[in-house]
């Protein structure tokens, strides 16, 4: 009897200085490790309390002393399964908020009560006394409902880590699932004994999972040595998934969602897990429309999410493996928003809203190129108001800008889409007409002119009426700057001749003819 005791004591005297040199030696090279390394150290520390206590409760003479014993165990005996979840949870990567911690580790500080004050109520044990076969320091105890709690709730957390470590087995990559064995075994170790012990199936009066905890911190102290557990872990590919600021979709080979991510869900609001084996036409109908797959590059997408509309690149990414697809969504829609503006500031005038000199330019150089190649005929036309100073001056020069927006919408009255207008300057604008020949242009250019002195503009000093002088060159045989230098000349020859008329340039008249 005596040798069995001895036994007892050796072997949790065994567990006790292995988890202390486990929880020390965690805790000296805490600063290389990740944080998680904390949380083991406060799990083991809870652990060697346990086993101490456990030790030292064999080593009982009185009932007292088993009494006070007992308490003391149970300072680190119900908060250890707890915090081995919640050491777990951190492993694989699973939020370890301070209220999840609160919320884990208040039975086990209610359980601490229910021993220290088990005299007055009995709730934990209802008997708890020197085993009357064994005498001390064996226990002969009868458990109250309390007990009961107590046995479900730390059975339950080791059962939910295990679990939980179970479920990213698949995840985890291979290199880390040593560590993941080392791990789960740690759990399952005093779980089957704590299991046998509430069955009765261990030597009586002793509680037996003291005694085996060594063999859970040699698989701890294995798993940093083979596998550098603490320093090197597995993030859980989940997290890394859900943490990606673009939308991921996994399509199989048939173009079914096997996954998606938490960012995707913003794009698809309908989208959700039983959706898992649907076809993806089941919530993003557009998707064969689209032809992403044979897209060379990524796609630009409008969707509407929760009402907004969004610009999305949609690229498609083939997994060789599966056949599978993924498709990756990255949010552009500030993006646009800030090149339209940018295309807008460089493109377009800001007053007027007509296009820019350099637009001018540029699009006009396509045009004259076009006319050129279809072989139909071209021209120029630059405007420019008379005296147009003079309305600065007298009306000042806010007044002068509404009259250059007045002068642009009744221009625009007389022309139609596809010719191209725009600011060329202070008071000058310019206009290209692809397919018109200069006679008709000198018509144009007279029907504008004349809609401008209809038109005069109304402000609260009065009508403002002005003229404007237009000078027009025609050809595709020359470049562009010839046909503005041409068009110049013309409106230089109607300024001089008295302003208010179109001036073609004779070359181009004689050449129409
Ligand atoms: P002309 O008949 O010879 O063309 O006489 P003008 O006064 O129109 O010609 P000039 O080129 O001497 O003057 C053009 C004026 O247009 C000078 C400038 O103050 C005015 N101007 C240029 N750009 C703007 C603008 O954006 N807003 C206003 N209010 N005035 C402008
Ligand atoms: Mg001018
Ligand atoms: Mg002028």
């Amino acid at each position: 009897m005596h040798s069995t005791l001895t036994v007892y004591i050796t072997l949790i005297c065994m567990s006790s200085v292995f988890i202390i040199y486990l929880g020390f030696q965690v805790l000296m090279k805490r600063h290389h490790y990740s944080n998680i390394a904390n949380y083991f150290a406060v799990y083991t520390a809870a652990i060697a309390i346990y086993c101490i206590a456990s030790a030292l409760g064999l080593t009982s003479v009185t009932l007292e002393q088993m009494k006070l014993w007992t308490i003391v165990q149970y300072i680190g005996m119900p908060i250890s399964s707890p915090l081995g979840l919640l050491f777990i949870m951190k492993y694989l990567g699973i939020k370890v908020t301070k209220k999840r911690i609160a919320a884990l580790l208040a039975l086990p500080v209610i359980t601490f009560l229910m021993v220290l004050t088990n005299d007055w109520h009995h709730l934990h044990y209802h008997v708890f006394t020197v085993d009357p076969d064994l005498g001390l320091p064996y226990i002969y105890q009868e458990i109250g409902p309390w007990y009961a709690v107590h046995g479900i709730y730390i059975f339950g957390c080791m059962f939910i880590a295990l679990l939980l470590m179970i479920s990213q087995w698949k995840e985890t990559a291979r290199a880390y699932r040593s560590q993941l064995i080392a791990l789960m075994l740690g759990q399952l170790v005093p779980m089957v004994t704590a299991f046998l012990y509430l069955i009765g199936m261990t030597p009586p009066g002793v509680d037996p999972v003291p005694m085996v905890l060594w063999i859970t911190s040699l698989l701890y102290l294995w798993a940093i040595s083979s596998s550098s557990l603490f320093a090197i872990m597995p993030v859980a590919k989940n997290a890394i998934f859900n943490s990606i600021n673009d939308g991921v979709i996994v399509l199989d080979g048939t173009k079914r969602l096997i996954d998606f991510n938490e960012a995707a869900r913003k794009n698809f609001p309908n989208l959700n897990k039983s959706l898992f084996g649907t076809s993806i036409l089941e919530f993003w109908e557009d998707y064969f429309v689209l032809d992403l797959e044979h897209a060379t590059e990524a796609k630009e997408v409008k969707m509407a999410v929760s009402g907004m509309e969004k610009v999305y690149q949609v690229r498609v990414t083939l997994l060789d493996e599966s056949k599978g697809s993924l498709l990756i969504f990255t949010d552009v829609t500030e993006l646009k928003k800030l090149q339209t503006q940018l295309e807008n500031q460089a493109y377009y005038d800001e007053l007027t809203g007509i296009h820019n000199r350099r637009a001018f330019m540029q699009q006009c150089e396509k045009e004259l190129a076009e006319a050129k190649k279809e072989g139909v005929p071209f021209s120029v036309m630059l405007l420019d108001i008379d005296h147009f100073k003079k309305v600065n001056d007298t009306y000042g020069h806010h007044t002068g800008d509404e009259l250059l927006v007045h002068i642009t919408k009744v221009c625009r009255t007389q022309l139609e889409a596809p010719h191209l207008f725009a600011r060329y300057g202070g008071e000058e604008f310019v206009l290209a007409l692809k397919g018109m020949p200069v006679s008709e242009a000198e018509k144009l250019g007279n029907r504008m002119r004349a809609q401008l002195m209809n038109l005069p503009l109304k402000t609260v000093q009065g009508k403002i009426a002005v003229t404007m002088s237009i000078g027009i060159t025609e050809g595709t045989d020359k470049s562009l700057h010839q046909l503005l230098h041409e068009a110049d000349t013309a409106l230089y020859a109607a300024k001089e001749s008295g302003r208010n008329q179109v001036r073609v340039v004779e070359a181009s008249k004689e050449k129409a003819k």
